[in-house]
């Protein structure tokens, strides 16, 4: 086939168009999202996407219009303009503030050399009261399952407004301006379904990603969690010279009580303790975290915790178990733990030789009478 004679309709070619610069920002920001991961986790997600989504949007528009610019067909891409809008103030939910969109403007206007005309004034208002409308829409999309009329609506009204200023500074005809309005419904209609769609996928593999880290039980992390984790924190604070702390404990016997009170009994300890836990972690420092490692064996991370500053914690959490008496079908359940503590070594050449720390350091708190610690 000769590329000279490949004949597609324009609107056709925009449409993928549209859905190829989408498609390619989701799997760029996927990617660039699991490098910062590994490199710098406390940045939030939402900031890469936002900052990506903008810096990449902008290359988009700005180089489009590059091709056109200062010619009587400078509206040309206009719709492709619009959607980058929506996508931005919808789709990722970013909130400019009102002195940051004028910058772009300018540039935009520049590039266009439209800084005489009262349209483009008009227009650029209009550009920014339409980007705040649709945050709004996407804030109200949040409380509401249907969201769609309002989103179809707004992007209506604005897409209507701003063709018709267009069409007043180009003299365009009712014909382009009714058939441009129609391929913008398309468009946005089209954006909706095929961002929502992804969108689902996103959330399909978050749960799924979510339940092969989580314990379905207790809710707790669990050990493909504790696996993942304490490698990057042992690489961590290897190389950065941090300490790390880790506490494991063990429920005393816990075959005790499934046999005397039953396994539904048992699950309900389980569950329990680990809202205790997590409770005390919560009021002391949300940098610690808590796994359900084995069936009732459970570890605690302490990242920049030496061993004397786990004295802070580790007692708490043993006397609130300790304490923890349940109530299942009429019979009171108290029960009691044992623990083992340790702080990472510059000798420990992997985190087994840590682990393994701990874990004899637990097996001395259960060989001396249980309901104790060992920390050393
Ligand atoms: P020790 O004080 O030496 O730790 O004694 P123990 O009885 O606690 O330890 P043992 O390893 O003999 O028994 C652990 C029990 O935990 C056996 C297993 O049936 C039970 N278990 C493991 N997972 C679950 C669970 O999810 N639910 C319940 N109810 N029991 C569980
Ligand atoms: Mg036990
Ligand atoms: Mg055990």
């Amino acid at each position: 086939m000769t590329w000279s004679v490949w004949q597609v309709t324009p609107v056709l070619t925009s449409i993928f168009f549209i859905l190829g610069v989408f498609t390619l920002y989701v799997v760029s920001v996927d990617w660039l999202k699991s490098q910062i991961r590994l490199r710098f986790p406390v940045i939030k997600e939402h900031l890469i996407e936002s900052w990506f989504g903008i810096i990449y949007i902008l290359i988009f528009v700005y180089s489009l219009q590059l091709g056109i610019a200062r010619q009587n067909i400078s509206w040309l891409f206009m719709n492709f303009q619009l959607i980058a809008v929506i996508f931005c103030a919808y789709f990722l939910a970013i909130h400019v503030p009102f002195r940051a969109f004028w910058p772009i403007v300018i540039v935009f206007m520049w590039i266009n050399s439209s800084f005489s005309y009262w349209e483009s004034w008009i227009y650029s208002l209009a550009i920014i009261s339409f980007y705040r409308s649709m945050n709004h829409v996407y804030r109200w999309s949040q409380k509401s399952n249907n969201v769609f009329p309002i989103y179809f609506t707004t992007g209506t009204f604005f897409g209507m407004v701003l063709w018709f200023l267009v069409k007043i500074k180009f003299s365009l005809s009712w014909y382009i301006f009714v058939q441009e309005i129609s391929y913008f419904l398309i468009f946005q209609t089209l954006l909706y379904s095929y961002i929502s769609m992804l969108n689902k996928n996103q959330r399909l593999k978050a749960n799924l990603a979510h339940s092969a880290h989580s314990d379905a039980l207790t809710q707790a992390k669990n050990y493909a969690a504790y696996a993942d984790k304490i490698d990057s924190l042992f690489q961590n604070s290897h190389h950065n010279q941090l300490h790390l702390s880790m506490m494991m404990f063990d429920i005393d016997h816990f075959k005790h009580i499934n046999d005397t009170y039953g396994h539904l009994a048992g699950d309900k300890v389980l569950q329990q303790v680990v809202d205790v836990v997590q409770t005390v972690i919560n009021e002391n420092d949300s940098r610690i975290e808590l796994y359900r490692t084995g069936g009732e064996e459970f570890n605690v991370l302490l990242p920049s915790y030496d061993l004397d500053e786990t004295q802070k914690i580790v007692p708490q959490i043993f006397n609130a178990l300790n304490h923890l008496g349940i109530d299942f079908n009429g019979q009171h359940i108290d029960f009691t733990v044992s623990v083992g503590v340790s702080e990472m070594s510059k000798k420990d050449d992997d985190p087994n030789d840590f682990y393994k720390r701990v874990d004899e350091n637990l097996y001395h708190s259960k060989t001396n009478g249980r309901m104790q610690i060992t920390a050393r």
